[in-house]
């Protein structure tokens, strides 16, 4: 199996299943319990907190434990929302954050709260002549993502950032794809607050967490003692070890996302020279090395996927598929790309345990299948 789909999950590291495997044997105890082992596990549970915090720039104090980016978006986002002074309701949010961020936006549209979106260009990038002009004095918070998860674009959040700060606005930041693949350091991001998940990182699926600046205050969401009463519930030790041994392991991200854009660059234009009309979106902006995003002149996505499939290959397509047929991805369809081509897009995320040879295999394997397709597609489309 070649696993082409490291933006959707990533395989776990040894080290992160190594360390949840003793916290759940060793330290199973309730960290809120005066016992010894409540005691023990409290200790494991403030050494994870203080690696999680050393690795990503921030204080341990500024760690909020979440059952990933999904809650961390929506507890910065209502939490924040919440405690903004009189005067301050519209929110700003990106128009092509992750699906579950959209839908925590409509439902905010839903209950009267002013909303606005940020645009893109056709390349995928931010529209920050629009940022600017939607980011007033009426602004309780900015949230935008970091890196999108399907074109792999970068977006300015440092630019916004100001932005939002200038207008007397908070500024949340969906890093979620972001951290891990780029250097990040919280002191230094510019952001109130960040979202992050373990499972994109090589850690377990189910934890992440909210990074806070300190000073900043946000209404709770789950009610409970724990995270300083900034989320409650039992605190997921197992997969807090696996989360902190993910971060540690990491090392010089900048190598490998070096190493890794050469393979995805060697993948894009092996495919281009190997057969006609591949078009790769965002190819000319900022984007996370990772990440491909790409269309066989009009082949439609799950013609695509089932050949890889065919292969041995795990990918994805840039469609939410629901009984009824598939919708294009709200990301391309932001971009301004046609239904039709949007629908042949296919995303293709490689990660630490992507190797050349599964790029050579996928070159020499691929073009052959998908050959005499494009040809009859595009007679049927002459
Ligand atoms: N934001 C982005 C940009 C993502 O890519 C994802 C995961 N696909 C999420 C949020 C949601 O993360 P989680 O699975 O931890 O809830």
């Amino acid at each position: 199996m070649i696993y082409l789909d490291h933006n959707a999950t990533t395989p776990p590291a040894p080290s992160a299943v190594q360390a949840m495997l003793s916290a759940l044997t060793d330290v199973w105890a309730n960290a809120s319990s005066q016992h010894p082992s409540g005691q023990q596990a409290k200790r494991a549970l403030a050494a994870a907190r203080a690696g999680v915090a050393r690795v990503l720039g921030c204080k341990p104090a500024e760690v909020i434990f979440t059952s990933g980016a999904t809650e961390a978006n929506h507890l910065a986002v209502l939490g924040l929302h919440a405690l903004a002074p009189d005067g301050r309701r519209r929110v700003v949010f990106g128009a092509v954050e992750h699906a579950g961020h959209l839908a925590l936006a409509r439902s905010l549209a839903a209950r009267g709260v002013p909303v606005d979106f940020i645009g893109v260009h056709a390349d995928g990038t931010l529209d920050l002549d629009g940022a600017a002009r939607v980011i007033g004095p009426d602004v309780a918070l900015v949230s935008l993502m970091a890196a999108n998860n399907e074109t792999g674009v970068l977006m300015p959040v440092q630019e916004v950032s100001a932005l939002a700060h200038a207008a007397g606005a908070r500024m949340h930041v969906d890093a979620t794809q972001f951290i891990g693949k780029v250097p990040f350091d919280f002191a230094r991001f510019g952001a109130d607050a960040v979202s992050l998940s373990a499972h994109k990182l090589r850690g377990p699926k189910g934890i992440g967490a909210l990074l806070l600046r300190q000073g900043v205050m946000l209404a709770q969401q789950m009610q409970g003692s724990q995270e300083r009463r900034r989320r409650g519930g039992t605190e997921n030790l197992p997969a807090i070890a696996g989360f902190a041994a993910a971060l540690e392991r990491l090392g010089d991200v900048t190598a490998e996302s070096v190493r890794v854009g050469q393979l995805r660059d060697a993948l894009e234009q092996g495919l281009q020279r190997a057969l006609p009309g591949v078009h790769v979106f965002s190819a000319q902006a900022p984007r996370l090395a990772c990440t491909s995003y790409l269309r066989f002149g009009r082949l439609p996505a799950e013609v695509v996927l089932q050949r890889l499939e065919q292969l041995g290959v795990c990918a994805s397509s840039g469609a939410a598929c629901s009984s009824g047929g598939s919708e294009p991805s709200h990301v391309l369809t932001a971009m301004g790309v046609p239904r039709d081509e949007a629908l042949g897009a296919v995303r293709l995320s490689l990660g630490e345990t992507t190797t050349a040879r599964d790029i050579d295999f996928l070159l020499a394997a691929l073009p052959p299948l998908l050959a005499p397709l494009l040809e009859n597609y595009a007679a049927d489309a002459a």
